[in-house]
């Protein structure tokens, strides 16, 4: 593989303890180029900008979608990816519904593995560091007819991040007139185009003073989906239920994580449709316990209170939540200060 390193390194110059999310990019990137039927073995090269064509077809038709994981350094200087071969299917998953091909596993992990050795001093020890890893590919062909194109380029940039709201706890909004995604649609899919298609009503709730969304069905807005870019979770007494996923659900790999692990403290999990009824139902009798999302930006984050019509629902502290102790055992695993469960960790040094 051809590597172009980056003439001088910015690691210098960052500051790692003041880090605002998504901002900081590391020294190298890895490129891929799809053209006449196949991915290229791709290149390193200096982060930096490029030239594209204006007429790049996802300007118009918004052919792109990404993947987000993260990379964790252990005490002793390892390097760990969570599951990255689960993204590496979700990453083809969401591809293939968008008319994109489908990229090679080897170009993929080649390109990310190499990427990682080279600026593995942006991975950080200590818990809430980690490398973030976002790969992406577009549409690059120079052609504004309205169909899937012929040329795309596949990139990965790595972004240094602490956790994303800090120990902070959020306030969100349960959403009863816009939708994020249909069934038949492409909210399954991390395709660029649905993060776009929630800003605006996002930005609604922030005026109102919520930090997110909880996305409710399309059809009648009655069950709840999820949030942003979380799953969620709500333990009712002592069980923990969350929404099955499903063609207008992202299938995330923090939410299956937090499942297996859940299963494995004995805690019930019960994977069904939850209603707004339901919810507001057990806040009346004091079972609603705890709210959290998850997600590989936010690992698992606590909800304090939801907005429903106009009105406000803080859920009582408790003790002991399920959230600190779950969040606790996944970032175990992660940053290798406890074994393995399952085949969760790829160690890359
Ligand atoms: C990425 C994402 C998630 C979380 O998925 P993870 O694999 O846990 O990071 C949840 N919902 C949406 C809409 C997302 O984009």
């Amino acid at each position: 593989m051809k590597i172009t390193l980056s003439k001088k390194s910015k690691i210098g110059n960052v500051d790692f303890e003041n880090l605002e999310f998504g901002k900081i990019f590391t020294d190298h990137i890895f490129v891929s180029k799809y053209s006449n039927g196949q991915w290229s073995e791709g290149e390193i090269m200096p982060y930096g900008d490029f030239l594209i064509s204006p007429s790049a077809r996802v300007f118009h038709y918004g052919q792109a979608i990404f993947e987000g994981m993260k990379c964790y350094k252990s005490e002793n200087n390892s390097l760990i990816l969570f599951r990255p071969d689960e993204n590496f299917k979700r990453f083809n998953k969401s591809s293939a519904r968008m008319a994109i091909p489908e990229i090679d596993k080897e170009v993929f992990f080649n390109g990310l593995t190499h990427l990682l050795k080279l600026d593995s001093e942006w991975v950080k020890k200590g818990d809430g560091n980690a490398l973030y890893i976002r790969p992406f590919v577009f549409a690059s062909e120079p052609s504004i007819n309205a169909s899937e194109a012929n040329e795309y380029i596949f990139m990965i940039i790595c972004c240094a991040s602490k956790s994303y709201y800090g120990d902070q706890k959020i306030k969100v909004k349960i959403e009863e007139k816009y939708s994020r995604a249909a069934k038949g649609g492409v909210g399954y899919a991390k395709a660029a185009g649905n993060y776009a298609a929630q800003f605006y009503p996002t930005l609604l709730a922030k005026n109102e003073g919520y930090q997110q969304i909880i996305w409710t069905d399309s059809n009648n807005h009655k069950s709840i989906e999820e949030a942003g870019t979380m799953n969620l979770f709500f333990r009712i007494k002592d069980k923990l239920i969350t929404s099955p996923t499903s063609d207008s659900i992202l299938d995330g790999i923090t939410r299956k994580s937090i499942i297996e692990l859940a299963q494995s403290f004995n805690i019930d999990v019960e994977e069904r449709p939850i209603t707004i009824d339901e919810l507001m139902s057990s806040f009346e009798k004091g079972e609603l316990k705890e709210i959290f999302g998850t997600g590989t930006a936010v690992v698992v984050l606590p909800i304090e209170s939801f907005g429903y019509k106009n009105k406000d629902y803080k859920i009582p502290e408790i003790e002991n939540p399920f959230s600190i102790k779950l969040k606790k055992k996944l970032n175990d695993i992660q940053y290798d200060r406890s074994l393995d469960f399952g085949d969760w960790k790829l160690k890359i040094t």
